[in-house]
């Protein structure tokens, strides 16, 4: 059970953030490492509050547990504050291993979780230091500030990310399209037909399952193609907890997401 550095906030619905990092990393047979950036007020439909755990509790607990427990892969999720990103880099530049990057910059349903100098951390020292980033599309235009995803995606790879992902969930039409430009390779888009629901804690679920499986030694490539067949299924199988959007079902490790 290779360990996953999960930092990421804490959704009291179950939803998204560190309880999706769990489930995950629990299906795909890794085990989390679930530290808390933030703690948020909200429900199904919107985040309403987003504080940030204070950046000198953050440092003693990784401090604390990363002299113990050394973790095969770190996935980054939503972060609390600006001041949070430099000690968290310090630490990927110890432990040289494979980070994954999901740069939250608002919710789902549309509030906004991070300020524009988060932003300007996010670009500027955790871009560089991403195995795989996976913004969605607006997070992609805003991080690289261009509106075409192809140009935005290589100011975003010259930046210094390994690899990048751009989802297409958050955009309009009946299919979804994922981008993906590999460091060095071809980009190439992976379309589906787009699921009628909405979800909450999508985004979250498929860069758990990408940092869970290179925990477990797949190269970028196939970790991808297994995260977006393990996203899928969860996402088929959603299921509603509240009047809002639907939870991915991530316990079941079924034929599909295989
Ligand atoms: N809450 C937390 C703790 C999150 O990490 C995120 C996204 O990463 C959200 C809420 C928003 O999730 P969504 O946009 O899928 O509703």
């Amino acid at each position: 059970m290779p360990p996953v550095l999960c930092l990421s906030g804490l959704d009291p619905g179950g939803g998204a953030g560190l309880s999706a990092d769990i489930e995950v990393c629990k299906a795909l047979k890794a085990h989390a490492l679930p530290v808390a950036t933030a703690l948020t007020v909200q429900d199904t439909h919107d985040v309403a509050r987003c504080v940030p755990v204070a950046t000198t509790l953050l440092a003693a607990q990784l401090e604390r547990l990363l002299t113990d427990v050394r973790p095969a892969a770190v996935k980054i999720g939503l972060l609390g504050s600006a001041s949070q990103v430099a000690r968290i880099v310090g630490w990927l530049n110890r432990l040289r291993v494979p980070v994954v990057l999901d740069p939250v910059l608002a919710a789902g349903g549309g509030s906004r979780l991070a300020s524009p100098a988060l932003v300007r951390a996010l670009r500027e020292q955790l871009m560089p230091r991403a195995t795989i980033a996976t913004p969605n599309a607006a997070e992609a235009r805003v991080l690289a500030g261009c509106e075409d995803l192809d140009a935005a995606a290589a100011r975003l790879l010259a930046l210094g990310c390994g690899n990048l992902l751009i989802t297409g969930g958050d955009e309009p039409g009946d299919r979804v399209t994922d981008r993906w430009y590999p460091g060095g390779g071809a980009p190439r888009c992976y379309a589906s037909r787009r699921l009628r629901a909405g979800f909450h804690g999508a985004g979250c679920t498929l860069a758990a399952a990408l940092a869970a499986r290179l925990a477990r030694g797949d190269p970028p490539i196939r970790a991808l193609e297994a995260a977006r067949r393990y996203t899928r299924h969860a996402l088929r199988e959603a299921y509603a907890i509240g009047g809002g959007r639907r939870v991915p079902r991530r316990e079941r490790f079924g034929p599909e997401a295989r």
